[in-house]
């Protein structure tokens, strides 16, 4: 869900600002997920249209053991068969294809078929900078991870060791080699999209198109087109949901909302930490619960699980005993998925603990709900580092002396601190402000006009 919703998004506005006809073509890995996104697209956008691709078996070409980015590269390879069918199908030949970092495999379809090709990043600037950057420079990154000092990546704040990118440390795996291919297609596309703003990372873009600093590595235009967020649709047009009537019921700004994204899970130890930290804190909580990966206690291990899991049940057995009696009161536990666009909106919600991923980022940033950053995987370390140490919008936790488990007191002093985050607010505010006049068409914002530059060459190119 974290790539198909600023892909819906980045269609939304294409469609509703600046009258491009857009379909969006979902590969589907599980039918949960590509109903969702179904649903949650507004039957009244018309030149919009989302067609699901069949899904596509690549048990011949992937092993169980191999990581999800692996799998889902491989999914997109092989369904190009199937899309190059679709876009023949279609009445008018479309001008560009815009792909995700999953889909830059594609690109030699646009070629084919005379299409522009743009690569969107779903994330921020940095992570496509540092993408980018390493993989073009292997030893750099080797050494990054072998002496465990910082990636100096050109123009950029370094990354720390401790923040670097999940696929780094995977150096000789066929992960590691599948996202360096990513990282060099990146700057093969026509044009790169981000999902951020000018205000939000100014040094990174700048670096990103400093051709001489980037080693003419990014040749293509960048263009930052954030914050694309999923709107919190009114509420009285939604169904009524558990979570959001628990919300009505509870002061204002008194509840710290627990989530790690679509996929996210922590070990069996370090959930019942963090139970215990939530009930030792005393504060208002609605938490998101996933089970624990099975059979295992390793709490420097971290999973991600497909699909939106909204089928899950409340079987809550890997809670601390009585835990779910003592914080009856003031705490409710949601099984696997909430609906989070609207609890960030509730008036109730005042903190966010988060595993960073950037669509929950961009969502708390543009509710003005200050964060606890847990980062668990994929880029979200880099995530949380740049709301910590250069936004000041979110507060980290430090982990124990093995550096693998966030302890029950750290969790209780971060929870409350977050609560009161007067500091955290007024920078966040800011930024969020700040993101407001991006995307503002009247102010002709930032990224309004990058993403009209976007279609001013979509529409030459289509005349041509
Ligand atoms: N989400 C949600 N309910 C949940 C978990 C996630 O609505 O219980 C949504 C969340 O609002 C966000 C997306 O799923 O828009 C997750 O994207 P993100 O980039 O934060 O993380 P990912 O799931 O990709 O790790």
């Amino acid at each position: 869900m974290g790539h198909l919703i600023p892909v819906l998004e980045l269609g939304k506005r294409l469609v509703t600002h600046h009258d491009i006809h857009v379909t969006i073509f979902v590969v589907a890995t599980d039918a949960a997920t590509t109903d969702s996104l179904l649903k949650s697209c507004p039957a009244t956008i018309t030149n919009l249209s989302i067609v699901p691709l069949p899904a596509v078996d690549v048990s011949g070409h992937v092993e169980p053991s191999d990581h999800i980015v692996t799998k889902l590269l491989a999914m997109m390879r092989h369904s190009i068969p199937n899309l190059r069918s679709a876009i023949s199908a279609m009445p008018t030949p479309p001008t560009a294809l815009v792909v995700d970092i999953f889909g830059t495999g594609v690109f030699p379809l646009a070629d084919e078929l005379g299409m522009l090709k743009y690569a969107f990043d779903t994330t921020t600037a940095w992570f496509l900078a540092t993408a980018v950057y390493g993989s073009s420079a292997e030893d750099a990154v080797a050494r990054h991870i072998g002496s465990k000092t910082p990636l100096e990546v050109p123009g950029c704040r370094p990354v720390r060791f401790d923040d670097t990118l999940d696929s780094y440390h995977a150096i000789g795996d066929r992960v590691y080699r599948d996202f360096q291919r990513v990282g060099a297609e990146f700057t093969t596309a026509d044009g790169i999209l981000v999902n951020t703003w000018e205000e939000m990372e100014g040094k990174t873009l700048d670096a990103l198109r400093d051709r001489k600093a980037m080693k003419d590595l990014v040749r293509a235009p960048v263009y930052p087109v954030g914050p694309l967020v999923r709107p919190s649709p009114p509420l009285e047009t939604t169904e009524p949901n558990d979570a959001v009537l628990w919300l009505d019921q509870q002061p204002d700004r008194s509840v710290i909302y627990v989530s790690f994204g679509s996929g996210g899970t922590l070990p069996l130890a370090q959930l019942v930490e963090l139970a215990w930290g939530l009930e030792l804190s005393g504060q208002r909580f609605v938490w998101v619960v996933r089970p624990p990966p099975v059979e295992d206690d390793d709490v420097s291990a971290t999973f991600f699980s497909l699909g939106n899991g909204s089928q899950g049940g409340p079987h809550h057995g890997y809670l601390p005993e009585g835990f779910l009696s003592r914080t009856r009161d003031r705490g409710l536990v949601v099984p696997m998925w909430a609906p989070q666009a609207e609890i960030l909106a509730h008036p109730a919600v005042s903190g966010f603990l988060s595993h960073c991923g950037w669509n929950s980022t961009l969502e708390s940033i543009t509710n003005g709900v200050p964060m606890v950053a847990w980062p668990l995987y994929a880029e979200q370390k880099l995530n949380a580092a740049l709301l910590t140490d250069e936004l000041q919008v979110a507060v980290r936790p430090e982990s124990d002396s093995a550096g693998s488990m966030v302890r029950r007191e750290e969790i209780e002093k971060l929870v409350r601190r977050v609560m009161v985050a007067e500091e955290e607010e007024e920078e966040g505010k800011a930024i969020r402000e700040s993101g407001e006049r991006a995307l503002s068409r009247k102010l002709k914002g930032s990224s309004y006009s990058a993403l009209a530059q976007v279609a001013r060459e979509l529409e030459l190119n289509h005349q041509r």
